[in-house]
């Protein structure tokens, strides 16, 4: 019953681990024609789903699936002309093709933020396999936003647990003490 909730496409049959060795590969857009290409050259860490109304996420998913890198790992390679900002102003710029849509990386400008240094990527938008595995759902009520019935919200949180992905209402608590930690360190409430 619950298998009919559909969470993404890359983890509703199940969730394929990451390979212990893997060095990265390369992002590749959906445009048919001269596709922006991004190479990682590190596999990625805190992979998971995410509700959130800003991540990329294929037509009719409920959630993204987003995972981090180092920015130093990250370059565009191919047809980063077609590369724009979605929202300047945000916190995260998602850089976005301009012809297709999708996502590219997103990062982080503000040398100040609990999470700089990192850039944020989907990882199904590469050919290589072995990329590290989602591990939890993160923003799980913001589905609600997207136009889940919230009626429907006992079922998609079952399925994730289903598939070994704890769902949380903001992010993993080694990821909401990380932030926690920043900040008290920032403020002098934690010596660092
Ligand atoms: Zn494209
Ligand atoms: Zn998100």
């Amino acid at each position: 019953m619950s298998a009919a909730i559909s969470i993404h496409p890359s983890i509703d049959n199940g969730i394929k681990p990451g390979l212990a060795n893997f060095a990265g590969g390369t992002l590749v857009c959906k445009c048919s024609s001269s596709p922006v290409k991004v190479k990682l050259s590190s596999q990625t860490a805190h992979n998971h789903a995410c509700g959130c109304t800003k991540c990329w996420k294929p037509a009719g998913a409920a959630f993204s699936v987003v995972a981090v890198v180092a920015r130093d790992k990250v370059a565009v390679t191919e047809n980063g002309d077609k590369l724009s900002i979605v929202d300047p102003k945000a916190a995260i710029q998602r850089y976005a093709c301009k012809g297709c849509g999708v996502h590219m990386y997103g990062r982080i400008e503000n040398t100040g933020h609990p999470f700089y240094g990192l850039d944020f990527v989907h990882t199904e938008l590469s050919p290589d396999s072995g990329w590290s595995e989602p591990g939890f759902a993160a923003f799980v009520s913001s589905i609600i936003e997207s136009g889940t019935d919230p009626s429907k919200m006992g079922a998609v949180r079952g399925r994730l647990k289903e598939l070994g992905l704890e769902p949380y209402d903001c992010l993993s608590p080694p990821l909401m003490d990380a932030i926690a930690t920043h900040v008290a360190k920032a403020s002098g409430a934690l010596k660092s």
